[in-house]
């Protein structure tokens, strides 16, 4: 018996429990100390409505005979979902054919086990920083990572002329911390890469319903030729609030052939050994997402998070602290002042405003010297922050 050795490759912890730790250190320091969250990616809204709805009359059908769904009969989702989910694509006009949508528990989940179809030899190129769960799930299974920078020289969008030979990439778009957001334009070049040199994308599009200007991507599949290189990973944690309900999807298209094998068929056959489906109650609950009641109230959230990074906009800029994000994104990414390192600026901004946030560098080593805010918070509670942060800047 051997245990996989590359668990111990790991580092230390997950970047969020750390802060936890940090956080309860704190708070049993300072019993008395009123904390503001603005760190872990977390909503605070609860579901919408028609979603409670959809959920409950499932719920109901559970309980009779006659309305009772069983194991589900395609594990890749059922049909009312995945339609749903192909209507919302083809209104950006991108086509998709049922059998390319798979509904999985949330992004997280599939980033990882997207890795089986791949083999163990694969260079990986991450982008610095990023969402640390691409890192982890490759280092688990051994293989080599490479890393690409995100800085502030190339607006955090790091293309492929610096990019070096990879078999697999990651993008994230809008990005998880750095709040960037690639052009359609821009993924073209990245797809033509793929292409040129054979490797698969897999793109996170999980902040996608941030996405409010013109240009920017919110699938890779308004690129063309994207479909023979890309897989997209989804969610419906950020866009509808399933963070706890968890519901995603992924997009895994048939015209990705390598050695006469399909990607799609790949996954299909994966999925079906490996896992018997999302609940028929969450299913329904996220069908009612794209009902016209369901996007007006999600939209309507989506602006409360929005004003939320526009009031830590604000507050950065009178205090003349510079970052990015916040427009196409619930994350702002700022420059900690003063030249402090993102861990020492975590501390201070724990110590001087109350405010807890997530240092830069959990997020690769680019990320240092920088700090993400979220604007998943409470309104009310975002204001306070902002004024703390304003106060708390001045004594600079
Ligand atoms: N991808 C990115 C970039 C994220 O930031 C997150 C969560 O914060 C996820 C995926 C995970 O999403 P899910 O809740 O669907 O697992």
């Amino acid at each position: 018996m051997q245990l996989n050795p590359h668990y111990a490759e790991l580092n230390e912890s997950y970047l969020f429990s750390t802060i936890a730790h940090k956080v309860a250190d704190y708070q049993k320091a300072h019993p008395d100390a009123d904390l503001i969250r603005l760190g872990i990616g977390d909503v605070t809204l609860p579901l919408a409505r028609p979603v409670v709805d959809a959920m409950h009359k499932a719920v109901e059908e559970q309980g009779h005979k006659e309305t009772f769904h069983g194991y589900i009969p395609s594990e890749q989702g059922y049909e009312f979902l995945r339609e749903a989910i192909r209507k919302y694509y083809a209104q950006r006009g991108v086509t998709l054919d049922l059998s390319e949508i798979f509904i999985s528990d949330g992004a997280k989940s599939d980033l990882g086990n997207l890795l089986d179809l791949f083999s163990a030899d694969n260079t990986v190129l991450v982008p610095d920083p990023v969402y640390p769960v691409y890192v982890d799930d490759n280092v688990m299974a051994g293989r080599k990572v490479l890393y690409l920078a995100a800085t502030a020289e190339n607006n955090f969008l790091p293309m492929p002329d610096e990019a070096p030979a990879a078999d697999i990439v990651y993008l994230c778009s809008p990005n998880n911390p750095t709040g960037a957001a690639y052009t359609v334009a821009q993924l073209q070049a990245w797809v033509d890469w793929a292409k040129a040199h054979d490797a698969i994308l897999l793109y996170d599009a999980a902040y996608e319903c941030f996405v409010t200007e013109p240009g920017l991507a919110r699938s890779i599949y308004e690129v063309k030729g994207a479909e023979e290189v890309a897989v997209e990973v989804c969610s419906f944690s950020k866009i509808a609030g399933f963070t706890g309900t968890r519901c995603g999807y992924t997009i895994v298209p048939q015209a990705i052939v390598r050695g006469g094998q399909s990607l799609n068929k790949m996954w299909l056959r994966r999925q079906t050994t490996k896992f018997n489906g999302v609940a028929y109650i969450v299913q329904r609950g996220a069908e009612a997402v794209f009902t016209p009641e369901g996007m007006r109230e999600i939209q309507a959230n989506l602006d409360y998070y929005r004003k939320n990074a526009a009031v830590i906009a604000a507050a950065l800029d009178e205090a003349g602290v510079w970052y990015c994000g916040g427009k196409n994104s619930p994350y702002i990414w700022l420059r900690c002042p003063g030249g402090m390192g993102s861990w020492e600026f975590f501390d201070w901004l724990l110590d001087t405003a109350r405010i807890v946030g997530t240092p830069g560098e959990g997020f690769g080593p680019c990320g240092k010297g920088y700090f993400r805010l979220t604007a998943f918070g409470d309104a009310a509670r975002t204001q306070q922050a902002a004024e703390r942060l304003k106060a708390a800047l001045a004594t600079l």
